[in-house]
């Protein structure tokens, strides 16, 4: 099934400047900001600038360059917020399942508290 991106979504309004955020790094092809309800001490999502619903979505279809600068932004971000220290998650989530809120892919940041385990059980 073909990737169908709203451009109505919250982080597309961000990216267009209608909604105001808090950000942490601007690339070419990336944006990092504070997540607007913070689950950790430090919990910044990592953007594309492009129209991109899901991670697999952009792995897909994203050009090489795309790709190389939102994985760079990931990396940036974490040694600015010194995550490496004492760990971190990063997370994705996607669809249904994943329970995605905003279908714009974000990865989240997550680090500077104990964060769990991985999964509970619902
Ligand atoms: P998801 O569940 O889609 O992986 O996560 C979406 C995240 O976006 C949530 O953690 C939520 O708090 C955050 N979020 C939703 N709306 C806004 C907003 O307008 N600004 C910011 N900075 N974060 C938002």
């Amino acid at each position: 099934m073909p990737y169908s991106y709203d451009d109505q979504n919250i982080f597309a309004k961000i990216l267009r400047g209608e909604i105001p955020n808090d950000t942490v790094l601007e690339t070419e092809h990336s944006l990092a900001f504070r997540d607007i309800r913070p689950q950790a001490p430090v919990h910044v999502l990592v953007i594309p600038k492009g129209p991109y619903v899901t991670y697999d979505h952009f792995a897909q279809e994203a050009s090489d360059a795309e790709i190389v600068d939102f994985n760079r932004a990931v990396g940036t971000v974490c040694k600015m917020e010194g995550v490496e220290a004492g760990g971190f998650r990063l997370i994705s989530n996607a669809g249904e399942a994943g329970v995605q809120e905003v279908p714009h892919l974000h990865v989240h940041i997550l680090a500077g508290r104990p964060l769990g385990r991985m999964l509970a059980r619902a």
